[in-house]
């Protein structure tokens, strides 16, 4: 089984699961660049997988679907391209042999939703669209600072060496930002040197890990009393817990 992240657009990635025969995709915002990579490798589009309603991640699927007969798996609360299977948190699917749990991920928008395959080959691994970035996380479009931390802290809880596939190309513009929040995290700075030396390369500093966001990412680390300490330099009236500092970090971001 292999795992890809197919470049689209300017920074999003476009995850596709394969096993040399039948392949998954994930948030296709685009069809071209995906038909070309089936056609040159001749695997059969099996599935496509949406996290949620966002052009850039639905814009390819009814081209996709058209073009390939792959059904389509997304979140049960969104504006979808029909017809679809509408899934919701606590159900699971199987796509490939591979058994995908739903955890509904509220806060970018209403009825975002991640796949979390916990026994995939090669190791556990979570398709989380725009909620959890390397370094960061989605902008609040739909939901509040309540709902995002609670949808972040599901995701940190998944088993430390679960590969994080996100959509977007955010991680060098996160860290920069987490770097201003936690100056002295010596995991953060090594990471970042990583990650520069990787997209100097034209390389994706993605998956990440799980394990990784718990000591870099500080929306993954709000009850850090250095993280909740820069929050409040930022914003003095920021609250002791995790959401208020939560709600300044993402503010704080917004304007960074
Ligand atoms: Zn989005
Ligand atoms: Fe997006």
């Amino acid at each position: 089984m292999q795992l890809i992240p197919l470049p689209a657009f300017s920074d999003n990635y476009i995850w596709i699961l394969h096993d040399g025969q039948r392949a998954l995709v994930v948030d296709p915002g685009e069809s071209a660049g995906v038909q070309q990579w089936l056609a040159s490798t001749g695997v059969q589009l099996d599935t496509i997988l949406i996290t949620h309603h966002h052009a850039d991640h639905t814009g390819g699927v009814a081209e996709l679907r058209e073009a390939t007969g792959a059904r389509v798996i997304g979140p049960a609360f969104e504006t979808m391209p029909e017809p679809l299977r509408r899934v919701s948190g606590g159900e699971s699917v199987e796509v490939l042999g591979i058994r995908f749990e739903v955890i509904d991920v509220p806060g970018h928008t209403a009825g975002h939703i991640a796949f979390f395959a916990p026994d995939a080959p090669g190791g556990p691994l979570v398709f989380c669209g725009d909620t959890l970035f390397s370094g960061g996380c989605g902008r609040l479009f739909e939901g509040t600072p309540g709902q995002m931390h609670e949808s972040l802290s599901a995701l940190a809880a998944l088993p430390g060496h679960t590969r994080v596939c996100c959509t977007h190309e955010y991680t060098l513009s996160n860290l920069r930002f987490a770097v201003a929040v936690e100056p002295d995290n010596a995991d953060l700075l090594g990471y970042q040197a990583r990650c520069e030396a990787l997209r100097a390369q034209q390389q994706p500093t993605l998956p990440s890990s799980i394990e990784l966001e718990r000591r870099i990412n500080p929306f993954l680390r709000t009850a850090e009393p250095g993280v909740a300490a820069a929050a409040r330099r930022h914003a003095p009236a920021t609250g002791t817990d995790a959401v208020s500092v939560l709600a300044t970090l993402r503010e704080w971001k917004n304007v960074f």
